[in-house]
C-alpha cells in the first residue's frame, strides 16, 4: 500500500494568490459594474522585447531542419548561454564565476524549491521574514521545519529573521546558528536591499559558522543604487559559502517563457563533497527544463539590442514604481521599497491588519494588492503593491487611493 508524503499536509491554508483570486472573483460577481485595477501579482505585463522575439523565430526555424535540429539540451545548459551569463553577469562585474559553474534551468522558482534536496534533513534553515514563500514551503514539504503554530504562523524549526521598519527591512545575524540561510535581495515583497558591506558581513558569518547562503537575485535588474550588490559573488569568500539563484522572468519578461539559472561554485564543499557535483545529479529541470529555443532567447537578452530594449522595459516599470511610491508618500502613507525593486511596501494605516486593508482597498478603491502577512508573520500590518502593471493603471490606482 502506498503512502503519501505527509509533510504536504502540514502546509497551512490555501495559497496566498488563490485566496486573493477568490476574494476578487466574489467581489466582481457582486459588483459587475466596478472596474478593478490589479497591482497584486508579481507578474510582468510588457511583451517580450523585439530582440528576444527575433531569436525565438530564428531558433524555431533551426528546429525545422535536420542540420540545425536540437534534441536534449546538454546537462548544464548550452554553452552559448552559459558563456553569455558568465561574461555579462559575472566577469563584467569583476566576479570569478566560470561558465561550468552555471546550471541553466526553467526558472528560479523550481531551483529555489529543489535546491534544498541536496542538503540533509537535519539542516536548520533561516529565512528573512517576510519573504517569497517558496523557501519555507519547499522545506515544509521536505520535513525540515518542525511543527506549525497557527497562532504565531511560525514553524518550530525555522529561524525567522524579522525585516521590519525598525531594522530598515534588513535582517540581522540570527542568535541561533543556522545551516542554510536564504537571502533575497532586492527583496520580494518589501523591495528592500542591503549594501555590499552588509552582504559581506553575511558571507563572513556563513564562512565562520559553516553555513550555506542561498542567495536569490531574481530582481537584480532593478537595482539603481551604487552600493547595492548585483550578485553575492561581488563579496570576498562567497565562492566557499554561496549558491545564487537567478531568473529571466523579471528582467526580460520570461514569466511564461521560463528561463533561469543557478550558480554553484566548485569551491563550495561539505568535507570532500562538492555541492556542484550533487546539483549535477538534480532531477526536474535537467534536460527538459529549458528548451534550445528558449536558451537562444536567453542569449538575446545579452545582445546589444536586447540589453538596450530590456533597460527600457525595466525603466518603464521603475517609473511606475516611482509614481506609486511618491504618490502614496504625498498622500500621507508610510511607504518603502520601489527604488531598487518593482515592489512598494506600504504600512497599513490605522493599524489595519494586512487582510483588513486588502478588503478595504478592494471595496473602496477597486484596487487589488497583496497582503504582507502572506509572506510571513513580520509582514503583518504591511501591504505590497507592484509596479508591473501599465503606467496608466498605476496612475489610476493612485488617484483612487488618494481619494480614500
Ligand atoms: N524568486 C523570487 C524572489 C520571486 O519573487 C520569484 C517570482 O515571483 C521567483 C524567484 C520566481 O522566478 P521564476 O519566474 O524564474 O520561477
Amino acid at each position: 500500500m502506498f503512502r503519501i508524503n505527509e509533510n504536504y499536509l502540514k502546509l497551512p491554508g490555501s495559497y496566498l494568490f488563490s485566496t486573493i483570486g477568490k476574494k476578487v472573483a466574489a467581489y466582481q460577481a457582486q459588483h459587475p459594474e466596478k472596474s478593478i485595477i490589479r497591482l497584486g501579482i508579481g507578474d510582468v505585463t510588457q511583451p517580450l522585447a523585439p530582440a528576444i522575439i527575433e531569436a525565438l523565430h530564428g531558433a524555431v526555424e533551426e528546429m525545422g531542419h535536420a542540420e540545425t535540429f536540437h534534441g536534449y539540451a546538454p546537462d548544464l545548459g548550452y554553452e552559448f548561454l552559459r558563456n553569455a551569463i558568465a561574461k555579462n553577469d559575472y566577469a563584467d562585474r569583476g566576479c570569478d564565476i566560470a561558465a561550468d559553474e552555471i546550471f541553466v534551468s526553467d526558472g528560479a522558482k523550481c531551483d529555489s524549491g529543489n535546491i534544498q534536496e541536496i542538503f540533509g534533513l537535519d539542516n536548520k534553515i533561516a529565512v528573512c521574514d517576510p519573504v517569497y514563500p517558496v523557501y519555507v514551503d519547499s522545506n515544509v514539504m521536505a520535513g525540515r521545519t518542525g511543527t506549525y503554530d497557527p497562532k504565531t504562523e511560525m514553524w518550530s524549526d525555522v529561524i525567522y529573521m524579522p525585516c521590519r521598519e525598525e531594522n530598515d527591512f534588513a535582517p540581522e545575524l540570527p542568535r541561533e546558528t543556522p545551516d542554510l540561510i536564504y537571502l533575497c535581495f532586492p527583496n520580494n515583497p518589501t523591495g528592500s536591499t542591503i549594501t555590499k558591506d552588509q552582504l559581506q558581513e553575511w558571507v563572513d558569518y556563513a564562512n565562520k559558522v559553516g553555513a550555506v547562503i542561498i542567495y536569490d537575485a531574481a530582481y537584480e535588474a532593478y537595482i539603481s543604487e551604487e552600493n547595492v550588490p548585483h550578485t553575492i559573488f561581488e563579496c570576498r569568500g562567497a565562492r566557499t559559502c554561496a549558491i545564487e539563484l537567478k531568473s529571466f522572468s523579471k528582467n526580460a519578461g520570461f514569466t511564461g517563457t521560463r528561463l533561469g539559472y543557478t550558480v554553484i561554485p566548485k569551491d563550495l564543499k561539505c568535507g570532500d563533497v562538492s555541492l556542484h557535483s550533487l546539483w549535477a545529479r538534480r532531477h526536474g529541470t535537467k534536460y527538459n527544463g529549458a528548451p534550445y529555443i528558449v536558451q537562444r532567447a536567453g542569449e538575446a537578452v545579452y545582445s546589444e539590442a536586447g540589453k538596450t530594449q530590456l533597460k527600457q522595459q525595466v525603466a518603464y516599470y521603475m517609473n511606475n514604481a516611482k509614481t506609486i511610491l511618491n504618490g502614496l508618500r504625498e498622500a500621507g502613507f508610510s511607504v518603502s521599497g520601489g527604488v531598487n525593486a518593482p515592489y512598494i511596501w506600504l504600512k497599513t494605516p490605522d493599524q489595519m491588519s494586512s487582510w483588513e486593508f486588502f478588503d478595504y482597498l478592494l471595496e473602496n478603491a477597486g484596487v487589488v494588492g497583496t497582503p504582507g502577512s502572506g509572506f510571513g508573520p513580520s509582514g503583518e500590518g504591511y501591504f505590497r503593491l507592484t509596479a508591473f502593471g501599465s503606467y496608466e493603471n498605476s496612475v489610476a490606482a493612485l488617484e483612487r487611493i488618494k481619494k480614500l
